[in-house]
């Protein structure tokens, strides 16, 4: 039996599909192939092109995509979505006149989070962050980041870090796990914000990495955050160790934190409202991912733009994630972000799909997704669509038909 005939036994044929690849190398838009067919096989795509060039495939399964679009699985690369307790009381009372700084000094903000997270048992975490990955997958998310950082201290950051392994693992979903343990100060080392980052590289990411909890390291760099200096000093850590590094930077204001990533080697920078042209060379040279959290903007009414044109000119690639979390993004939808990449930010429809499958995944450092490829795995989402831009151009519908994870179907609607 040669390979030839031994690749043409498959587990599952999708026909009758237009394949969205997002491979640049297919087709310039969307890697569009019409009139396609896919074949996996042990989880992973083995062939694909136009139906009429398929080979003659023994398939334990066929299934007709009835001329729907077919994607690679969503990838959200950025969410905080491992939390308790609510927020929506601050939303009321900031629309009732409250400030901010009252707010603050009624105990509000990140800190009642950090409270209401760190009285939260493992399993109670774990019961409301199922509910949330799950609304994600139903819209056809197959990889999901999620990070730690409301915990604030050792054993904290890692009851929220063996939540998102066990979601892994409980779930059809891929978890990439991050440790932000320089999220925010706590208010044990309030004004001591060099010791709480000697504790991070002391103690608490030591920790973490022996126990095999994080895929990488995040941080806030920002004047209301830590220095550039004192997340220099943890991503020289985060490096000892081996774990790959990324940072939320110029949110609020520009302390170039995005160039500290690319000095690093790392894998993304976040948010990036206040980025310089000097950094974006930077990433450019560095092939830094710039992730944009339209939900976070939005939510904040924020009004300053992320240099988009900049970013473009320049071939950094863009990915978009939801943020989801309960200060800033409370919204638990990519394909609302999707939408609002294009309406805030003006990305191509093309671009802010790009921003959910190949470029998410290079901002996770995943290399075997995102695109529809022979060799990549095989998660996929069969999308009711008429044409690719429709995923961003609707919002509050769920075109979702079915999603595969794994070559294993996951939603069957
Ligand atoms: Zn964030």
């Amino acid at each position: 039996m040669n390979l030839q005939t031994e690749n043409q036994v498959v587990d599952l044929l999708i026909k009758n599909v237009n394949l969205m690849t997002m491979d640049e190398s297919v087709s310039a838009s969307y890697g569009l192939i019409e009139h396609g067919c896919i074949a996996l096989r042990h989880g992973n795509i083995v062939w694909l092109g136009p139906e009429s060039t398929a080979p003659e495939f023994e398939a334990a399964e066929i299934i007709d995509g009835n001329g729907h679009y077919l994607s690679p699985g969503l990838i959200d690369c950025h969410t905080h979505l491992v939390f308790a307790g609510s927020r929506a009381k601050e939303f009321e009372q900031r629309l009732t006149g409250v400030s901010y700084q009252q707010i603050a000094e009624q105990g509000g903000g990140i800190l009642s989070t950090v409270r209401a997270t760190r009285a939260a048992h493992e399993e109670q975490l774990l019961v409301s962050a199922t509910k949330r990955v799950r609304q994600l997958i139903s819209e056809g998310v197959t990889t999901v980041e999620i990070k730690s950082g409301y915990g604030l201290d050792t054993d904290n950051e890692i009851k929220m870090l063996r939540v998102a392994s066990q979601l892994k693992a409980q779930l059809p979903v891929s978890v990439s796990r991050t440790f932000l343990g320089a999220h925010a100060l706590p208010p044990e080392f309030a004004g001591r914000a060099d010791d709480y980052i000697n504790y991070l590289i002391t103690d608490s990411l030591p920790k973490v990495v022996e126990l095999d909890l994080a895929d990488s390291v995040d941080g806030f760099c920002e004047g209301i955050g830590f220095s550039r200096e004192q997340m220099s000093r943890l991503f020289a850590a985060a490096d000892e160790l081996g774990l790959p590094v990324k940072l939320h930077a110029e949110q609020l204001s520009d302390l170039s934190g995005a160039e500290l990533v690319a000095e690093f080697d790392g894998l993304s920078a976040d948010h990036l409202e206040y980025l310089s042209e000097q950094s974006i060379k930077q990433m450019a040279h560095k092939n830094t991912v710039a992730v944009l959290l339209p939900g976070a903007f939005y939510t904040l009414s924020e009004t300053k733009l992320p240099p988009i044109f900049a970013l473009r000119e320049h071939n950094v690639p863009i990915a978009i994630g939801s943020d989801y979390n309960p200060g800033s993004s409370p919204l638990c939808s990519l394909k609302l972000m999707l939408h609002m990449a294009c309406t805030q930010f003006k990305l191509t429809p093309e671009e802010a799909t790009k921003g959910v499958t190949l470029n998410a995944a290079k901002a996770l450092g995943l290399t075997d997704r995102g695109v529809l490829k022979v060799g990549k795995k095989a998660d996929l989402c069969l999308w009711e669509i008429e044409h690719p831009a429709e995923l961003a151009y609707t919002f509050g519908v769920n075109p979702l038909v079915k999603s595969w994870q794994n070559g294993q179907l996951v939603i069957n609607n």
